[in-house]
């Protein structure tokens, strides 16, 4: 028999491990349901079984290994030839091949499949529950592709390579490589939001134009991925404003371009993913598009990669959400489960609110992606996909934190899902345009296209029309529209949150059951109730709180 005993002093009882092994579409109804509206269901066995894959407590241990060793810059080979390259844990290399091999880069490009915006949504979403950093380079690689289909010569080029399925993760120039990943390069020293105070100079080699070829000089301080094989990179012509480069780690004469990395960045979170500061020393670079219009470009990109923080946070999210629930399941307090203290409750059912608001506004907008063609859903992408970067990702950086707060003491320690999610958290809301700029964006966007507000709230009306509180929040709403431009800047924040919980309330009202659409309006939309300064506040009796519990995560 067995008497080794590993404590002298007590015994181990009522820890929690941390929940892997579960199916996390399976668990997971308000996704399912979404994907069905969405025309996805096609999509859902595949989903499923990738799902499966990511729950597993091998995939768990990937993840935390690509986040505990991080990239290691190596500047120079043994001989002092110059290599820029970022050498990556192989759990990193692994991660990057699942994304790229469930088609979470260009299955929304593949024309012809309807619900595909819906089911790379969903698996994206699948993905960025476990792991956020491979995220990055794939949400640039995805944006990159709408961009680089309006250079035929180019696409005709990179096309094959950046659809596969496959992972090469190979240093070699684009035309010697399987597939390629994309990064992007605006941000500089002296202003990230406002590109247009770029400085890096990009000089024609020849005649200039579209399609030719520049010499760029200057520095990003904020390059991620620097490993990609290309980059589409801003700065400026002597003649005029920004411009977008397509810049390629190798030149076409099979030489490494000259973007010299000098350093990686050392972040609070996001860890697996290498950022970077870069300098382009003359550097090889194709004009893409026509001089000085780099900034539509840009635009046209970052609608992309908007959505996709608003499709990461609500992961984060959803992820913080199922493991507080589990922890309360299990976990004791004062002689009962967390989940049966009344307290805990208020908390969680406000997390499972917000969870699933999260997902069906994400799921909306991928679905107006897809049918962008149409007014109504282009007003849709248009009007929210800045006021969602902005309301979920900021839900996000509170919500991990409350999660967190569930596992006590147990959340705060660095080895689990909790504190990666609670680091990860905020990067979503500074990159791709901040809290601020994303607010400022929706206020340009209804100043340029007052109708198209108009679309979306009469869109809406049928969902709000008989409940009180929503025609309140509505008048409110159009009340803070009617000040004048420059009140109304200082409000931004005021005006896209408002937006936001407008349409996550009629979402829910058409699609969910009612007692989550109930407790939803109830708890963010009640005179009496003092919601959103931290969660948990509102007051939850009468709202059937063990009903949201089970559909966020059945026990
Ligand atoms: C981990 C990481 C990776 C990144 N990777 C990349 C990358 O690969 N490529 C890239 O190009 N960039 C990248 N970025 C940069 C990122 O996009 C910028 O940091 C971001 O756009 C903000 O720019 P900034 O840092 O210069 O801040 P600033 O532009 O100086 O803004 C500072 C603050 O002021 C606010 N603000 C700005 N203007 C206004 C205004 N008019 N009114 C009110 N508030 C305002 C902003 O919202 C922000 O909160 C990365 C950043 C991080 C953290």
């Amino acid at each position: 028999m067995n008497d080794y005993k590993p404590w002298q002093t007590h015994q181990l009882m009522n820890q929690v491990d941390e929940l892997s092994d579960y199916r996390p579409l399976a668990s997971d109804l308000p996704l399912r349901e979404a994907l069905q509206r969405g025309g996805g269901s096609a999509f859902e066995p595949r989903l499923s079984a990738y799902a499966d894959r990511l729950g597993a407590a091998e995939s768990y241990a990937l993840a935390a290994q690509a986040n505990r060793h991080t990239p290691e810059l190596q500047s120079f080979d043994a001989r002092g030839r110059r290599i820029d390259r970022v050498d990556f844990h192989p759990s990193w290399h692994r991660l990057m091949a699942m994304v790229r091999a469930e088609d979470l880069i260009a299955m929304p490009f593949r024309e012809g499949h309807v619900g595909r915006w819906s089911a790379w949504a969903a698996g994206f979403y699948l993905h960025g529950q476990l792991e956020a950093g491979t995220l990055c380079p794939a949400t640039m690689t995805q944006a990159a592709i709408p961009v680089l289909q309006k250079e035929p010569v180019l696409w005709a080029q990179l096309k094959d390579r950046l659809l596969s399925t496959d992972y090469d993760e190979r240093d070699l120039p684009l035309a010697q490589k399987r597939s390629i990943w994309l990064g992007m390069g605006m941000t500089e020293k002296q202003g990230g939001s406002d590109v247009r105070a770029n400085t890096t100079l990009a000089t024609p080699v020849g005649q200039g134009g579209r399609g030719a070829e520049y010499a760029l000089r200057g520095h990003k301080w904020f390059f991620s991925a620097p490993m990609c094989d290309a980059h589409l990179v801003v700065a400026k012509t002597a003649d005029g404003g920004p411009s977008c480069f397509f810049v390629p780690r190798w030149r076409p004469d099979g030489t490494k371009n000259a973007v010299q990395i000098q350093r990686l960045k050392s972040k609070v979170g996001n860890r697996s993913n290498s950022s970077s500061e870069v300098e382009f020393q003359d550097a090889y670079g194709l004009l893409m598009g026509e001089p000085g219009r780099g900034i539509p470009t840009i635009i046209e990109m970052a609608g992309y990669t908007r959505l996709n923080c608003v499709v990461g946070s609500a992961a984060m999210l959803r992820q913080a959400l199922v493991q507080a629930l589990h922890y309360a399941r299990h976990r004791q307090a004062f002689g009962r489960l967390l989940i049966e203290q009344p307290l805990m409750r208020s908390v969680l059912c406000d997390l499972a609110l917000e969870s699933e608001a999260a997902v069906a506004l994400m799921m909306r907008l991928a679905q107006a992606f897809e049918q962008q063609a149409e007014p109504s859903q282009r007003a849709w992408m248009r009007m929210l996909t800045p006021a969602a970067k902005f309301w979920v990702c900021k839900r996000g950086v509170e919500l991990t934190g409350e999660a967190m707060e569930v596992l006590g003491g147990n959340g705060y320690v660095d080895e689990g899902v909790m504190a990666r999610l609670f680091r990860e958290a905020p990067v979503n809301s500074i990159w791709e345009g901040s809290g601020n700029v994303m607010c400022l964006d929706v206020l340009r966007a209804i100043a340029r296209e007052p109708q198209a507000l108009e679309v979306l709230l009469d869109e809406r009306a049928p969902n709000l029309g008989d409940e009180a509180r929503l025609q309140v929040a509505l008048a409110q709403l159009r009340a803070l529209l009617s000040l004048p431009p420059a009140e109304l800047e200082g409000l931004g924040r005021q005006l896209a949150a408002r937006l936001v919980l407008l349409a996550q309330a009629a979402l829910l009202r058409q699609h969910a059951p009612g007692f989550v659409a109930e407790a939803f309006v109830a708890t963010r939309f009640s005179a009496s109730n003092l919601w959103g300064a931290v969660s948990g506040l509102a007051d939850v009796r009468g709202l059937q709180v063990e009903a949201i519990l089970q559909r966020a995560f059945p026990h």
